[in-house]
């Protein structure tokens, strides 16, 4: 089949597909057989002013229905997606590669932001406060924003656009999704599945591309915010010039992050948090963790037990009941695996190569093993970047204090862990800690849907994060009403009051 041949990935606006001009497109790939299998079109200044145009348009209405009304949609996509998230999964491992279980996991945790909106009518109520002056009230709302705009990342591209969108919609915001260019058709099949659920056409567009289409996103006066979700130069970029235009603007950006292993640990339950937060969904997720500082003297006895766990993993085609499948692309998959020349030139010890993995897939696909690197200089490339990818490295501390230092230098805060018998030390390590988002013997502490995601320091640029009351706060506008309504039979008291009838060019004073 000819490049031209491969279907195209279309954009959705309107409450359908939209036909390209036959503009750009870049190649989407099946990362487990390495070809590419479709084109996604990449959207043009015609294309990008055309989706915020009828996002503009519709949320003027949807916003005018009832809260009862946009809940009972948001009800029914809940249901639909409950139904049939295992289509879902299976697009998100033929364009991701992540395994079919750990694509329907990304989808459960999508999901619990569904729901959390579906009773968003409660997280909508105002404040109310009676007479804070004679005869007044004061009252306060969130109101939409408008049309907000979504920036997601390959990684999860069910998950974290749903991180936003739920909220935003069921607040009566319309949403213009630009989802990742590697793995679009996840985006094409929820708006498919918003159809079916009733939203109006223009309330969940999803807008195809790259730099072009974040940039029109960026600069267009019909956008009132973005949240943006991927790497940190990027989410940096995102950050300042959606500032620049006067935007509401979350970045979530890159991470590393460490758990910290305490010499009293169970080594065996530590050792399965490893392998599965280090190597699930290939190291592919902002949460993964990608270096374990272990207290003396356990580290020799941690490390083994992680490589027993090691060589018993299966690493093939998502599509067949493995653990771990490929990278997303030969390009990454290069990169990451560069990142094992780097710790050998750096003087680490390579424990386990995973460039030497003979997958259960095409030889054609974009394959790299888990990979343990111990004795990780603290200099090295290999500790200070994110690799993103199924690399562990393994920093060998003499105490407590030592680890949290080596955690709180560095320039990434995304998530971490400790792993201890000791509940005061837990205590005492959630105190001192400066990261977002900290698990107790839990290694992907990822909060549920109630509470809300984000990091610290370079992960993430602005000060509102995803879902829960966070979310409501970032796709709602306060508005405080002072109003006043006197009774005939109040009128002299509240006229002789500060705020009351009467000529006074006095700044209102309440009593
Ligand atoms: P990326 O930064 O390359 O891309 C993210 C989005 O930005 C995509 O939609 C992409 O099209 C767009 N983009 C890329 N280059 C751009 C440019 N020059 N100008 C404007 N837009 C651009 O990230 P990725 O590789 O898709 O995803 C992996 C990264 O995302 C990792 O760094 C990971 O840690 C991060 N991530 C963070 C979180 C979090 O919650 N903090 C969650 C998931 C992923």
């Amino acid at each position: 089949m000819t490049t031209t041949e491969l279907p195209l990935v279309p954009h959705w606006i309107d409450g359908a597909p939209y036909p390209s001009a036959g503009g750009r497109t870049a190649d989407v790939y099946d990362p487990a057989l390495g070809i590419v299998t479709k084109r996604v079109a990449l959207a043009d200044a015609t294309e990008i002013a055309a989706a915020i145009a009828s996002a503009r348009k519709a949320q003027e209405q949807w916003a005018e229905l009832s809260l009862a009304r946009r809940q009972s949609v948001l009800f029914r996509f809940r249901e639909l997606l409950e139904a049939r998230k295992p289509e879902l999964a299976e697009i998100i491992t033929a364009e991701h590669g992540k395994v079919l279980s750990d694509a329907l996991g990304e989808i459960s945790r999508g999901q619990e932001v569904v729901e959390f909106a579906c009773g968003l009518a409660h997280h909508l109520k105002g404040e109310f406060s009676e007479q804070v002056s004679a005869g007044v009230d004061v009252h306060s709302v969130r109101q939409p924003l408008g049309v907000v705009g979504v920036i997601s990342p390959f990684n999860f591209p069910a998950m974290v656009p749903a991180w936003f969108f739920p909220i935003a919609i069921a607040a009566g915001n319309a949403v213009v999704l630009k989802p990742s260019e590697k793995d679009p058709s996840a985006a094409i099949w929820m708006a498919e599945l918003w159809r079916e659920a009733g939203l109006p056409g223009g309330v969940f567009t999803v807008l195809n591309g790259d730099k072009e289409a974040v940039d029109g996103l960026l600069a267009h006066p019909d956008v009132a915010a973005i949240s943006f979700v991927g790497s940190t130069p990027i989410a940096k970029y995102v950050y300042e010039t959606g500032a620049k235009y006067g935007k509401r603007v979350q970045a979530l950006g890159g991470a590393k992050n460490h758990m910290l292993v305490l010499p009293d640990a169970d080594l065996d339950l530590t050792a399965d948090a490893a392998i599965n937060a280090g190597f699930g969904s290939a190291g592919e997720r902002c949460m993964a963790i990608s270096v374990a500082v272990v207290v003396e003297p356990v580290a020799d006895a941690l490390v083994e037990k992680i490589t027993e766990r090691m060589s018993a993993l299966r690493i093939g085609d998502g599509r067949r009941g493995c653990d771990m499948g490929p990278l997303v692309t030969r390009t990454h998959r290069d990169k990451v695996a560069s990142y094992l020349d780097i710790a050998a030139e750096d003087g680490a010890t390579i424990v386990v190569d995973g460039r030497s993995v003979r997958p259960d897939g095409a030889p054609e696909g974009f394959w790299l093993g888990p990979s343990l690197i111990d004795r990780v200089p603290t200099g090295s490339r290999v500790y200070t970047e994110e690799i993103f990818g199924p690399v562990l490295a393994v920093v060998r501390v003499n105490s407590y204090e030592e680890g949290v230092e080596l955690i709180n230098a560095g320039s990434f805060g995304n998530g971490t862990a400790i792993f201890t018998n000791d509940g005061g030390a837990a205590r005492r390590f959630q105190r001192e800690i400066k990261v977002g988002m900290i698990g107790v013997n839990v290694p992907i502490p990822v909060p549920v849907a109630t509470f809300s995601f984000g990091g610290w320091k370079e992960s993430m640029f602005g000060d509102t994060k995803a879902h829960g009351a966070e979310g409501v706060k970032f796709f709602t506008a306060l508005k405080a009403v002072t109003t006043r309504w006197t009774d005939p039979g109040e009128r002299a008291t509240v006229a002789a009051s500060a705020q009351g009838g009467g000529i006074n060019l006095g700044f209102p004073q309440n009593d």
